[in-house]
């Protein structure tokens, strides 16, 4: 087993995670098993209990496992189910260690960041391989920026890591920033110098530097970087700004970056089948068409907040052969009076998850709104909780629905707390997570969708649907269309009396692959199109003040 590290300088937010899962892909795709592995180096045990605010969105494993979003880009890339394993925070290794202490795990001995909390992480890093299923190369990307206090003891942990496993089996990365000064007209290579310096200091020498620059890099100032930072020249990358991050790997790939990490780790020269990829990247660059979808949440002015969808619209736009333009919509801005002034020029609306009670009116407009003018609608886990909330109230008549969550004391808890739930103090972890069997019934608006009765989805949440009010919706045109297999859960349902109105208690988002489109993401786009080529949106726009 090899493997790489890739670390980060100069500044956060170059695409570290984008460049793990790029090398990932073009590994992958010269026919070796890979994996990826993230390193956080907060003190959380896991971003779960963070807001999305502060991290942005949380991506949930199969096996449950509430991850940084950067393990969705790696199984977006390439295309494989991760782990709890694949996600180690600062705070899983020192809550390992310290549980091994209490247990009397180090005979007397006392405990230290080297080499206690060292030896954890490097065993974190050769578990991530040791699955039984011949793990060819590790990735492990060190999140934080070199020179931070909070990831020295990752980078301390691979240094050793390469001197016990040897140069031919170890390989570093570096990703850094080569910035333009545009009133100078000049690279300036003196931000990578340093960045490189603060590795060395701690006994690391980069073999690979991937440079982040918005103009390209002449031979001149890629032999000046490679002299000062003792690198090869050919170990010099260029990592200029593409249209999108499925550019990344192509990019990479005319830089020979997998030709040089093959050689350097001995794996091979067979060179990558990247013919599905470009495909892809062809078909995404090659649209002409565009729809509008809304997205109503609540954390709108932070992207990365709801970047799987993001991703999973680019997906179904690629497969439906139209740019998905994605209006950010602040739920609080919705009432009555602007519902249409916001949503009278969008194809499709998408209520997103979320938790606590701010922007909940607000979903509720936009989901009647897209009731009423039957607009295409996709809720995902609190969209559908709000899609239940609105359709009680509002066509059911029972106008003091709500969820337990925002209104302990309504007398209609349409969406209450899971009986298991009510027992569970911990916040960390503890709600309903990962992948769960879903069975759907025939002949709905779902079946149509997934062209399946049985499928499995990610789910994290709390609340769900109460089963006292199944046959009052019913008989008000909600068919539920999809449940646990014993059918206690309602995972998802949609209107009798609607084109498109389906909402989910899952995440799909988290399931979307670039050449495998989630099929409601899919089929929510390709509702959206024909909307707009529909005489119902010609008259949605007229109506417009
Ligand atoms: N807050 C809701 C719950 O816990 C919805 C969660 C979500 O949207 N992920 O059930």
């Amino acid at each position: 087993m090899k493997f790489i590290f890739v670390t980060g300088g100069v500044v956060s937010s170059l695409g570290k995670g984008i460049a793990s899962s790029s090398i990932g892909l073009l590994l992958k795709q010269r026919g070796l098993k890979v994996t990826l592995q993230k390193f956080d180096p907060y003190l959380n045990v896991d971003p779960g209990t963070m807001s999305p605010f502060q991290h942005g969105e949380v991506f949930v494993t199969e096996d449950g496992a509430e991850t940084d979003l950067d393990l969705g880009h790696y199984e977006r890339f390439i295309d494989t189910n991760l782990a709890q394993k694949n996600n180690v925070t600062t705070g899983q290794v020192y809550q390992a260690v310290i549980q091994r202490e209490r247990r009397g795990g180090y005979l007397g001995k006392t405990v230290q960041v080297v080499p206690h909390i060292t030896d954890e992480i490097k065993s974190r890093i050769l578990a991530a391989g040791d699955d039984g299923s011949n793990v060819d190369v590790v990735i492990t990307e060190i999140g934080g920026t070199a020179g931070d206090i909070e990831s020295q003891p990752f980078l301390e942990a691979i240094r050793q890591l390469r001197l016990e496993l040897g140069r031919d089996k170890t390989l570093f990365i570096h990703l850094t920033l080569v910035p333009y000064i545009r009133a100078a007209k000049e690279i300036k290579t003196k931000p990578t110098q340093h960045s490189v310096k603060a590795l060395r200091e701690i006994g690391i020498q980069p073999d690979i530097l991937l440079c982040r620059t918005e103009v390209p890099l002449n031979k001149e100032i890629r032999s000046k970087i490679a002299l000062f930072c003792n690198v090869h020249e050919e170990a010099v990358i260029e990592a200029r700004d593409v249209p999108s991050i499925y550019h990344v790997p192509l990019n990479f790939h005319r830089e020979h970056l997998d030709d040089i990490v093959a050689k350097l780790l001995d794996l091979g020269d067979a060179p990558p089948d990247l013919s599905d990829w470009e495909a892809m990247v062809k078909r995404m660059a090659a649209v002409d068409e565009e729809v509008d979808i809304a997205i109503c949440g609540k954390y709108v002015h932070l992207n990365d907040a709801y970047k799987s969808i993001i991703e999973a619209f680019t997906h179904a736009g690629i497969a439906n052969d139209v740019k998905v333009n994605i209006a950010w919509v602040d739920a609080e801005d919705i009432t009555a009076q602007t519902a249409h002034r916001i949503l009278g020029d969008v194809s499709g609306v998408l209520v997103p998850g979320g938790f606590g009670d701010r922007g909940i009116a607000g979903k509720l407009e936009a989901i009647q709104y897209a009731r009423t003018n039957l607009l295409p609608f996709l809720g995902i886990c609190l969209g559908l909780q709000c899609s239940v909330i609105e359709f009680a109230r509002n066509v059911c008549g029972l106008e003091d629905a709500h969820s337990s969550e925002f209104s302990p004391d309504t007398a209609n808890p349409v969406i209450d707390l899971m009986e298991d739930q009510k027992t569970k103090s911990d916040k960390g972890g503890t709600m309903r997570l990962g992948s769960y069997p879903c069975v759907i019934k025939s002949g709905t608006l779902a079946e149509r969708c997934y062209g399946s009765t049985e499928i499995g989805e990610r789910h994290r949440h709390r609340w769900e649907f109460n089963n006292r009010y199944r046959d009052l919706f019913a008989m008000n045109g909600l068919v539920i269309s999809g449940t646990s297999p014993d059918n206690r859960l309602v995972e998802i349902v949609e209107l009798r009396d609607h084109p498109f109105f389906i909402a989910v208690q899952f995440h799909p988002e988290l399931k979307s692959r670039p050449n495998r489109p989630h099929p409601l993401f899919k089929a929510l786009v390709k509702a959206a199109k024909e909307y707009k080529r529909s005489s119902r949106f010609a008259a949605a726009k007229q109506l417009k003040p």
